[in-house]
């Protein structure tokens, strides 16, 4: 039966199907024009070390929808991604991060800060990636130093080749490579030690349940111990207690990001949390 309905796929009409089709069409159409009439915001969640000391923060980007308020990545990342969209929304993101960057190389108390941004398949997979971003880090007059793009496992696993090829380039400048979502995917280790990474990101779905579940625990440790051998720095994502913060502090954990060290803002926000530590320190 499944087999006779599969054949009369193209002449089937499910007006839930079509309903789906229109919607999604729909938000296509409304993000081309809220790329074009400026209407996506960067949010900034800060990334600190185990004693407190802000690092930088990592871009998130927002949707500011005229009518439904802010629309979080979530909804429409990945309607993105289905099209060419993903480039205009990911050259935006990245053109906003290093203007910031250059903005901040003027202010004493920001100037060490790092930003990291988030890099989507259909980006990274274009030919001319590099000379994207080398561009975007000229026009801003951005540090490369001080960028940090976010790739993910399938990512580069998609062509390890390429992906390696593409990264030592821009390694060459400056820019630092972190591993997104890390354990989530293949998590085929013999690739790590090829790439040129500089951190790893633990997943939250394994900093959720610290302390509660021993096999989480576990894969935590091994994350850690793995990037302590590897050298590379290993950040934990979603970190909302203390008691999270104090277990992977524990396990040797370098940097930390999640609520519990501050919640994705509007930049003014991190720029007065990085008062507050100024003050604190002075
Ligand atoms: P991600 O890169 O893994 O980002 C981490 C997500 O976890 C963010 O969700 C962040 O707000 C959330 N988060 C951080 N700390 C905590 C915590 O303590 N508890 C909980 N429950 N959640 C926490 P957000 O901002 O909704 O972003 C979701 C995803 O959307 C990102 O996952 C990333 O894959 C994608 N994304 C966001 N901005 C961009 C972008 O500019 N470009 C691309 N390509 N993707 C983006
Ligand atoms: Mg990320
Ligand atoms: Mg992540
Ligand atoms: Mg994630």
């Amino acid at each position: 039966q499944a087999k006779a309905r599969r054949g009369n796929a193209l002449c089937f009409f499910d007006p839930q199907m079509q309903a789906a089709i229109n919607e999604r069409a729909q938000l296509e159409s409304d993000l081309r024009q809220a790329l074009a009439s400026d209407q996506l915001v960067l949010h900034y969640q800060p990334q600190c070390t185990a004693s407190g000391d802000v690092l930088g923060a990592e871009c998130l980007v927002r949707w500011q929808h005229p009518e439904r308020g802010l629309v979080p990545p979530g909804q429409f990342i990945p309607v993105a991604e289905g099209s060419d969209l993903i480039l205009g929304i990911g050259q935006w993101v990245l053109r906003a991060a290093c203007r910031q960057l250059a903005a901040w190389a003027h202010q004493a108390d920001c100037a060490r800060l790092r930003l990291s941004v988030n890099v989507s398949a259909r980006q990274f997979r274009q030919d001319d990636f590099v000379c994207q971003v080398d561009r975007v880090l000229q026009t801003t007059g951005a540090s490369a130093h001080l960028l940090t793009l976010e790739l993910t496992e399938s990512m580069v696993l998609d062509n390890v080749q390429d992906a390696i090829e593409k990264m030592d380039q821009l390694r060459a400048k400056g820019v630092q490579f972190a591993l997104d979502d890390f354990g989530t995917g293949y998590s085929s280790l013999s690739y790590l030690t090829r790439l040129p990474l500089h951190t790893l990101k633990i997943d939250q779905s394994f900093v959720r349940h610290l302390g509660e579940r021993p096999a989480d625990n576990a894969i935590v440790q091994t994350i850690i111990g793995m990037g302590r051998n590897l050298d590379l720095a290993v950040i934990a994502e979603g970190v909302e207690t203390q008691a999270q913060k104090d277990l992977l502090a524990g396990y040797g954990c370098d940097l930390y990001q999640g609520y519990l060290l501050g919640r994705p803002a509007p930049i003014e926000v991190l720029q007065a949390l990085l008062a507050r530590e100024v003050a604190s320190a002075a």
